[in-house]
């Protein structure tokens, strides 16, 4: 029994204790629970405050656009819509780029790599309002990102900047401006300098200066008063502008003083002072065009210096300095004149202003004649002639076609002269089918200027008619250049002469663009491999292989093809095995004159073999 009792006590304390362990470890755990129920709600206090923190962020003033990794818009502020004038529901869903994201400087995947590497980008965007209207915002980027799948979001933060662009602008014009002219003043036109000097050297391309003033720009001011002189400034200042490209620059240094820049665009420092050259001559030209200062007639002449850079200088102020130096010389020669810095560019602008003057005259002086050179077929049958000019200029002698004819497409002569060679060789053909010369055709080479001009084809069609050529009797050769300046203007001119009968061939094909896409589209029935390639057939291989790449293209567009410049039996062997049927070249004939082509075609009679020049009449 009392060993019964004792069980009994014993199970009855284990219990207490039991339930003490319990009520203890009860209590800990609601303890634990309290804790973690105030820590959360200490955190969900902290979290809403932030929440609400962001939210008033998000509704500030600066307009704010947060979009997705693939900058599809997902959200906009307030602000935001307020500053581009687009409603929230216009923009959520749309992509970001059509109307911002794009830094003015920098391409969208170079702020992407930006974004990639520090997480944020910042830079000048424009930003096109609902109106249409674009505006300049400073844009901080921000790429937002999480720890499994990298960026998620950008958010991007914007500064309306149109004011201070503003003030910008109205500083520069003042730091950078003439503020009687408008012109670039010397501080610009210095800097502009620099930098086209720098490009010149860096791409051996040749640019000029030129200074000028006004010839007696005193007398003019003490006599009229100081306004007035104004106005003239002004007025001159205008005219320069207009007589000049876009891409050139007029600058008034101060006083009378002006300068033009032309950047250099070509690699060609002749070419370049061709180009200075005329632009003088248009400039000297405007003093026949009479200022009206207070209602009175005034004519006013200008004098120029020029110099061609990168040529030897080293500085913008040691071009001013040159070009300073040959306004002085040209000073010396009389009012109105124009003078260049080295003596070596003042020679070829005046060779080339003396070619232009003798050009002009040349067509009433009978001076031009034409010479023409076989075409013949893989069996060296004569089948047609290009018509060539030849230039005997006065004093001078027999003049390269090359040198005069960019010289007449410059100033415009090449159009009188064009249709000069135009009617002849039609004339002449024409004589040749009378006299019962089995020949198919003349070639006519047409430059650019020729072509472009609006009664091009109405002018062939009269020519023919006059000299009652049948228009089949008529190739007219093109270059590239003809017909890519205008594709469509190409078309409709070529359609119309193909409608009349008259064939046009590809000229020195190869040189150029070369693009397939043109030749396709447009009606050719001809094309000519340019002679570098048919010279260099042995001695550059990818010549060689342009040479028969162009065979076969002309093949498969079914256009009759013919090598120029053939001047040796293995080039036209290497030619005939790669399917060339057509040939001119010095092989078989040099340019000759019209009784010398009829004395070949008589003397011809067999066919061609090989061996030497053994031509045939069709
Ligand atoms: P082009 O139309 O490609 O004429 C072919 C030129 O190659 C001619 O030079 C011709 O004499 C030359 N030639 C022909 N066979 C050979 C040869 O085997 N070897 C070499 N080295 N040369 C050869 P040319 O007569 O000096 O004419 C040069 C360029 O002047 C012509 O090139 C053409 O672009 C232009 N030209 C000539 N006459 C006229 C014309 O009446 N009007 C126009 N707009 N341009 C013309
Ligand atoms: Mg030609
Ligand atoms: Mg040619």
């Amino acid at each position: 029994m009392a060993y019964g009792m004792t069980a009994l006590s014993l199970a009855s304390c284990l219990l207490a204790f039991v339930l003490l362990v319990a009520l203890v470890s009860i209590r800990r755990k609601n303890t634990a629970i309290a804790n973690l129920l105030k820590r959360k709600s200490d955190q969900l206090e902290v979290s809403e405050e932030e929440l609400r923190l962001l939210a008033t962020t998000f509704d500030s003033h600066e307009p704010i656009l947060i979009t997705d990794k693939d900058l599809t818009i997902r959200r906009v502020n307030p602000a935001f819509t307020r500053a581009t004038g687009f409603e929230r529901l216009d923009l959520v869903g749309t992509k970001a780029s059509m109307f911002s994201l794009e830094d003015r400087y920098l391409p969208w995947h170079e702020i992407h790599h930006a974004l990639e590497e520090d997480g944020q980008f910042s830079g000048e965007v424009m930003c096109r309002k609902k109106n249409g209207q674009c505006i300049p915002m400073y844009q901080r980027l921000t790429a937002v990102t999480d720890r499994h799948r990298g960026t998620t979001h950008y958010v991007a933060v914007y500064s309306d900047i149109t004011e201070q662009k503003r003030t910008q602008e109205k500083i520069n014009k003042l730091a950078f401006f003439d503020s009687l002219t408008g012109l670039p003043n010397r501080r610009k036109i210095l800097d502009s300098l620099d930098r086209e000097l720098a490009h010149a050297q860096r791409y051996e391309t040749a640019g000029a200066l030129f200074f000028m003033d006004i010839d007696n720009f005193k007398d003019i001011n003490d006599t009229l008063g100081h306004d007035h002189g104004d106005c003239l400034l002004v007025e001159l200042g205008r005219r320069l502008t207009d007589n000049v490209r876009k891409s050139d620059t007029v600058s008034r240094l101060g006083g009378d003083e002006f300068l033009i820049l032309l950047p250099g665009d070509t690699s060609n420092e002749e070419d370049t002072i061709e180009h200075a050259s005329r632009i003088c001559e248009k400039i000297l030209a405007l003093s026949e065009v009479p200022y009206i200062i207070a209602g009175q007639k005034h004519y006013v002449s200008l004098s120029i210096g020029i110099t061609i850079f990168p040529s030897n200088a080293s500085s913008p102020l040691e071009l001013l300095k040159q070009a300073d130096t040959a306004l002085y010389k040209a000073k010396g020669g009389g009012k109105n004149s124009a003078c260049f810095f080295h003596p070596e560019m003042q020679r070829v602008a005046e060779n080339r202003l003396a070619m232009e003057r003798d050009l002009r005259e040349a067509l009433q002086r009978d001076e031009f004649m034409l010479r023409f050179q076989p075409q013949v077929d893989g069996g060296g049958v004569i089948r047609g002639a290009e018509a060539l000019i030849r230039w005997t200029r006065p004093g001078i002698g027999a003049v390269a076609p090359e040198q005069f004819i960019p010289v007449a497409e410059d100033c415009g002569l090449i159009v009188p002269i064009g249709n000069w060679v135009l009617q002849e060789s039609c004339e002449q053909m024409s004589k040749w089918l009378q006299q019962g010369l089995a020949l198919d055709h003349v070639s006519v080479n047409v430059s650019p200027r020729q072509f472009r001009d609006a009664d091009f084809v109405a002018r062939v069609a009269r020519v023919l008619s006059e000299t009652q050529l049948p228009a089949r009797h008529l190739m007219l050769e093109l270059t590239e250049s003809v017909v890519v300046e205008n594709l469509d203007d190409a078309k409709s001119k070529m359609d119309a002469l193909n409608a009349l009968g008259v064939r046009s061939s590809m000229d020195d094909f190869g040189t150029g663009y070369s693009s397939l896409s043109y030749l396709s589209e447009l009606p050719f029935y001809e094309l000519k491999i340019d002679q570098r390639f048919v010279r260099s057939l042995f001695v550059d291989r990818k010549n060689s292989v342009i040479a028969t790449t162009i065979i076969a293209m002309a093949k498969s567009l079914h256009l009759r093809v013919l090598a120029e410049g053939v001047e040796s039996e293995e080039q036209l062997e290497f030619l005939r095995r790669h399917d060339c049927t057509n040939y001119q070249g010095y092989y078989f004939s040099q340019p000759v004159s019209a009784c010398e082509l009829e004395r070949l075609m008589a003397q011809a009679g067999n066919e061609y073999h090989h061996g030497p020049p053994n031509l045939s009449v069709m």
